[in-house]
């Protein structure tokens, strides 16, 4: 490939469809596929990706927020979609634009069940989530009673599955919890059943449940890291294949004398004559502060170089006293090789972090469509 020119996040979509086949294998043919799309399909492109994973026969989407739904809307995704964290001031929107909520709490019950009858709705699908371990959204076990009451016999909505969330998938030292989470989810699944007279499919997994728990996989899984290439584990990272790549050029090459500093506050000083590389992109396209000062690294002419002083919010400045490079030379900063989970783990976070903060600053630009 000829040079980027300038900072560009490459989106393979080869990469995308190599993942989707992969987590696909793990799993019961009939089980149904939902993509997680949020936050941009992870920080790449959500259009793009949404439209190449309904080529490839996924059955739902699911996306954090109302806003994120209508995003997909407007660009003719025709798809359900769960919207895993509806507000109550969206909830019109969420419905002109057929969005599904998750219902989470008998306030948000009640609120948009308001909204339907308002705007006449009848069968409405809604999802209801339960809390299981996470503690985070979700109805609690004893709220079984409520929900049945209040949906058995409405017109206006029609709950279409019910689901939870693990909060270890990726700890097999936490399997136990794990599995507990899982028996509870059956029994209170079961448990609405026989209260509201059917059954609502079921869904629980997230990328790393379905590597570990693919006994738990139910009517349907969501993944969404996994899909861009990443499986929290070393040995699945080894057969996904990373879909964003994050590359720079470098911008100008410096002669550091000893003594002499680097950056903001001065905060690399050298003890001998160095050569540095700046590269244009900073803490507002995504690679925050905590990058700096030695701790990331970027692949220059298959050498690392490691990122030296602060983090600037249109720059960064490496060391390239030992690698043979010259102005307009191609820059790594993540993909294959260091991966996202790599150069994440060298700041003390994780792939989803650093995958999901590229600012829209950064070009994008598919490959292999
Ligand atoms: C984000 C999210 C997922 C996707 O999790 P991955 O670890 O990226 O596969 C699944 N379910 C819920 C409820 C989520 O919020």
């Amino acid at each position: 490939m000829n040079s980027i020119g300038e900072t560009t996040l490459l989106i393979d979509l080869n990469a995308l469809e190599h993942n989707y086949r992969f987590l696909k294998s793990k799993l019961a043919q009939e089980t149904k596929f939902l993509a997680v799309v949020k936050a941009f399909a992870y920080g790449s492109d959500m259009v793009t990706v949404a439209k190449k994973m309904e080529t490839l026969g996924v059955d739902y989407f699911a996306v954090a927020y109302v806003k994120e739904g209508i995003l997909l809307r407007n660009a003719g995704i025709k798809l359900p979609i769960l919207v895993l964290h509806p507000q109550h001031i969206n909830f019109h929107e969420l419905i002109e634009y057929s969005l599904e909520p998750s219902l989470y709490s008998p306030k948000i019950l009640k609120l948009f069940l308001e909204v339907a009858k308002d705007k006449g709705q009848t069968a409405y699908p809604v999802h209801v989530k339960f809390n299981t371990g996470l503690n985070r959204l979700g109805f609690w076990e004893n709220d079984v009673d409520y929900i049945a009451e209040h949906l058995r016999d409405r017109k206006e909505l029609k709950i279409i599955s019910v689901f939870s969330h693990l909060a270890a998938s990726e700890d097999t030292n936490e399997k136990s919890f794990s599995l507990t989470q899982i028996e509870t989810f059956k029994k209170i699944s079961k448990e609405l059943n026989q209260k509201l007279g059917y059954a609502p499919f079921r869904h629980m997994l997230n990328t790393s449940g379905i590597i570990n728990y693919p006994e738990a996989q139910f009517e349907m899984v969501r993944s969404g890291i996994g899909l861009y290439g990443y499986g929290n584990d070393k040995a699945i990272d080894g057969q996904l294949k990373p879909v964003a790549t994050l590359k720079t050029i470098i911008s100008q090459i410096h002669k550091i004398e000893p003594n002499e500093s680097v950056g903001y506050n001065r905060a690399f000083k050298s003890d001998h004559y160095r050569t540095t590389a700046t590269l244009p992109l900073g803490h507002a396209d995504g690679i925050g502060r905590h990058y700096g000062n030695q701790k990331g690294h970027v692949r220059i002419n298959g050498k690392y170089a490691s990122v030296i002083g602060n983090v600037c919010m249109d720059m960064i400045m490496v060391d390239v006293t030992d690698i043979d490079c010259k102005e307009g030379d191609e820059v790594v900063v993540f993909g294959q090789n260091p991966s996202a989970e790599d150069f994440a783990a060298s700041a003390n976070t994780i792939s989803y972090e650093i995958l999901t903060a590229i600012s829209p600053r950064v070009k994008r630009v598919i490959i292999n469509p």
